[in-house]
Order: C-alpha cells, then structure tokens, then sequence
C-alpha cells in the first residue's frame, strides 16, 4: 500500500510563507474535472486500490511538527506501507528522511531542486527549508544523494556539496540523455523550483533557467530501480496563477504513483 500523506508545514520557509497551503491544492487538482486520472503509461490510478489519500497531518507548532512527521511517516512505513508526501516547505524531509533511515540503511535519494538546500544553516535556522540535506547527509540517513536541477551553488554549499560528497549534476551541466540506475531503494524528493519559472509559478523562490515540465517526467519514468517514497514540495497557492503550478504538481504526483506500483 502507499499512503499520501499531507504536510502543511511552511514555517521555515525563509522568504514567504503559503506552501502549507499545498497538499489541499494539489489533491484538488489531482481531482480536477479538466483531466483525467491515467499517468501516460494507461494506468488510470483512481481505480487502483493500493493507494490511499489519508489528508493533511495535524502538526505542533515547530519543532515539535518536526517530531509528528517523522511519527507520522514512522507508522506508515512500520505499517509496511510506502509514503508519498505532499508539502509543506522542503523542511519537511529532514524529519521524514529521519524515519526512511530507521528503516533503510542503504537509502538513494534523488533530488530535484533548483537549490542543493545543503546549508549549514540559513539565517539562524538550522531546520531552514535551505537546511534539510545537511541534516540528511551529517547524520548518514543516506547512502547516495543525487542531486539535479540545481543553479544556484554559493561558495559555501559547493564546499557543503564536497564535504558529504553529494553528486550534484548543475543545470548549466544537463543534458536529456542523462538516466539513473540505483542499487538498493530510492527516494524521490522533488522541489517544484527545479522546474523553470515559466512552468510552475507557483513557487517561493523563481530561479530561472530550470527543467521543462517534460523533461522532469522523462527523469522519472526513465528512473530504474525500487522507489519506496516520494515527497513533492515547495508549491506556494498563494504565488499560483489559475491552479497551474498545482496542475503540474498532479501530474508529477501520478507519474511517481505508477512508478511505484508498477
Ligand atoms: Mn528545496
Ligand atoms: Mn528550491
């Protein structure tokens, strides 16, 4: 089974708030009468039962909510289950990362991000959304970290970057032939603001430059290996225009779902 689970955490958000909004806002375009419910593969996901929506979470004030996602998350997975994950602010990973490790000791994670979000700490946070794969890679909660999408490297996270020997591939560096192999399970966490600006309005930070819609659907139905969860997030309703950013959220969500359950 595979548990969608509802995060609205944006509290460490460090530029504007409103991705708590985002789980309702993509379940609802997810929903949405103007498409249907088929991934490209044919596979009309409504009607596959090893799938469920259990809603948003209710989260503490911080930093316990960090605490109640990673309980929250640790259920579904001793459950046997795997979780997709809608934020909610890229915060949100650390704490569900926490409960893949208890459960995964040779983890994979492949990371779609404008930004390597590998700060040590960002303006006093240390639980930053800037901050979450620093915490990921200094408490060894993964074996590999691929990072793609990313255009925004600062002397301080390149160095972060080489310290916990992230493979990070730069935009500038991108080409459509690029493919991954993984042994052993794979986490999927995907931030909106690596798709361009022009695609996904309806993010926090708009870093221009980025993937097409396409190209990030090519990434991952093209991904080889066992994929044991996901999280989409960093979707701002409050930046969106027409539901379209929602929109593309949706679709990624389907092409995630069937990849893994097929
Ligand atoms: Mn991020
Ligand atoms: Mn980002």
């Amino acid at each position: 089974m595979i548990s969608v689970l509802g995060i609205p955490l944006d509290e460490n958000s460090s530029f504007i708030r409103g991705a708590a909004g985002a789980p309702k806002k993509i379940m609802e375009a997810y929903h949405s009468p103007s498409a249907n419910y088929c991934a490209e593969n044919g596979a009309d996901v409504s009607k596959d039962n090893r799938w469920k929506d259990l809603g948003d979470i209710n989260l503490s004030a911080m930093p316990e909510a960090l605490a109640d996602i990673e309980n929250a998350v640790t259920n579904e997975l001793n459950a046997g289950n795997k979780v997709i994950s809608f934020g909610g602010d890229h915060s949100i990973t650390y704490p569900i990362i926490r409960a893949f490790g208890k459960k995964y000791s040779n983890l994979n994670i492949l990371h779609f991000d404008a930004h390597s979000d590998l700060y040590q700490d960002f303006e006093g946070n240390p639980l930053s959304h800037a901050c979450p794969f620093a915490r990921i890679m200094e408490n060894k909660l993964a074996t590999r970290l691929v990072q793609i999408g990313i255009r925004t490297l600062t002397p301080h996270t390149r160095e972060q970057s080489k310290k916990f020997n992230v493979e990070v591939i730069e935009m500038k560096d991108w080409n459509d032939s690029i493919t991954f192999s993984f042994n052993g399970p794979i986490y999927i966490s995907l931030d909106l603001d690596a798709l361009d600006p022009a695609f996904v309005p309806g993010v926090s930070h708009y870093e221009p430059g980025g993937f097409s819609t396409r190209q990030v659907i090519s990434v991952i139905q093209q991904l080889k290996g066992n994929i044991v969860g996901a999280d989409i997030v960093e979707l701002n309703p409050l930046r969106d225009y027409n539901d379209m950013t929602a929109m593309v959220a949706a679709k990624l969500f389907k092409e995630i779902l069937v990849k893994m359950l097929h």
